[in-house]
């Protein structure tokens, strides 16, 4: 490592903090270059990914298929607009939809225009086929959400960073806790529309809600005539050992949301998926995106579509998960880490206060060579791609414990 590529590094960490907003807090990492779950900084040191982009990178970074995918398409057309049919969009809706099990799909691009696209849908539907009266439409929400940054967004979340400073807030949606039957029970009346939730809480901190609840969920919903909408962005498309987190219960939701994964780390896409009754509700102009569901967007999502209808990656995240918990475990216990949890290759490890912060033990594994991500205090969220090895999981895992015992 020269004196020269040192400055490098600096000067472009200097560089961003001069001129982008400090929306972020990044880990003091250049990243150069990547390849499966391995990251390069621009002094050449290597580190391992246990972040995977929030889980847009479940096949890791540059996988060979979805890369190819790509450049075909990079060839022949990129993006028409909506205003015009391209020749993968059908594909992508039709096999989208079987892979969910569902009927119809509409696709956006980011996480949170998905959601809002639920949302906007799920009222509509309220309108239209349940009768609320107009204006009306309530949505209930869980304690503790995350389901992205735009205005109505967060207009129900209770994390303060997230949301103060940013009133006047979106009206009609009920916050009741993650995980209690009783409270949705009590919150779902005539006028709620939907009932939106995170099947596994993620930037929560992994939080895998009480066995029984997603299925009382479901029955409560049914039972009220409103819908079930799982935002699956970041338990969804293998994560969990599932293709889908609501599946660990047996579990069909009325519509999914998804997003992350579905772009293979290469494009955003993002999609609402659903029946004919209830995305049947929208009408041309009623919604829309200049980018959503374009040719390049289609093409690599099909990629993924057909690597997720394979198993291999839901199976590879239920192995390598089942041992990174074991590994996990024996850490508890010891002093160090309080609690474990999570599902698959997804784990949310509390941290002792005494080793730290969150951010301070992100911050020493940084310098151990692997790359993970703090949430609320003191909680390590892992989430490597699903493609690691399980010697790079290991390797992972044992510098964890060094960071801990040190
Ligand atoms: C990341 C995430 C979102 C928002 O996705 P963006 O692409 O960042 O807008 C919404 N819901 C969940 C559960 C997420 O993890």
């Amino acid at each position: 490592m020269s004196e020269e590529s040192v400055d490098g590094a600096a000067a472009l960490i200097a560089a961003t903090e001069a001129h982008s907003a400090r929306n972020y807090h990044p880990l003091p990492v250049v990243v150069a270059s990547a390849e499966g779950s391995t990251l390069v900084d621009v002094e050449g040191r290597r580190y391992l990914d246990l972040l995977a982009g929030y889980s847009a990178l479940n096949f890791g970074h540059r996988h060979p298929r979805l890369i190819a995918a790509a450049k075909e398409q990079l060839d022949r057309v990129t993006l028409t607009s909506r205003a015009f049919h391209h020749d993968r969009f059908a594909a992508f809706c039709s096999e989208l939809a079987q892979l969910c099990g569902m009927e119809m799909v509409l696709p956006m691009n980011t996480g949170a225009e998905a959601v809002e696209t639920a949302i906007k849908t799920a009222r509509r539907w309220g309108y239209q086929v349940k009768g609320v009266p107009s204006d009306q439409a309530r949505i209930v929400v869980a304690g503790g959400n995350f389901h992205g940054r735009t205005t109505t967004v967060v207009s129900f979340s209770d994390d303060p960073d997230a949301r103060d400073g940013f009133g006047p807030y979106t009206p009609g949606f009920d916050v009741v806790p993650f995980g209690d039957e009783a409270a949705l029970e009590a919150a779902v009346d005539d006028r709620t529309v939907a009932v939106l939730l995170e099947p596994i809480q993620g930037e929560a901190g992994v939080l895998v809600p009480p066995a029984g609840y997603l299925a009382a969920v479901r029955r409560i919903t049914a039972e009220r005539g409103a819908l079930f909408i799982a935002d699956e962005i970041q338990s969804g498309l293998g994560r969990t050992g599932r293709t889908f987190a609501c599946e660990h219960e047996g579990v069909v939701p009325d519509m999914y949301v998804l997003g992350k994964a579905l772009g293979g780390g290469v494009v955003p896409v993002s999609a609402v998926v659903s029946s004919r009754a209830v995305l049947g509700v929208l009408s041309p102009g009623s919604h829309g995106s200049t980018f959503g569901g374009n040719p390049l967007a289609c093409a690599v999502a099909l990629e993924v579509i057909a690597m997720l209808r394979s198993g291999e990656y839901q199976q590879r995240a239920t192995e390598l998960g089942t041992h990174l918990h074991h590994e996990l475990s024996t850490l508890v216990g010891g002093g160090s880490v309080t609690a474990v949890r999570g599902r698959g290759l997804w784990a949310g490890v509390d941290v002792a206060p005494r080793f730290g912060t969150g951010r301070q033990v992100a911050e020493r594994l940084m310098q151990r060579g692997v790359l993970v991500k703090d949430t609320h205090g003191s909680t390590i969220r892992i989430a490597p791609p699903l493609v690691i090895e399980k010697d790079e999981l290991d390797e992972a895992v044992e510098q964890f414990r060094a960071v801990l015992s040190a």
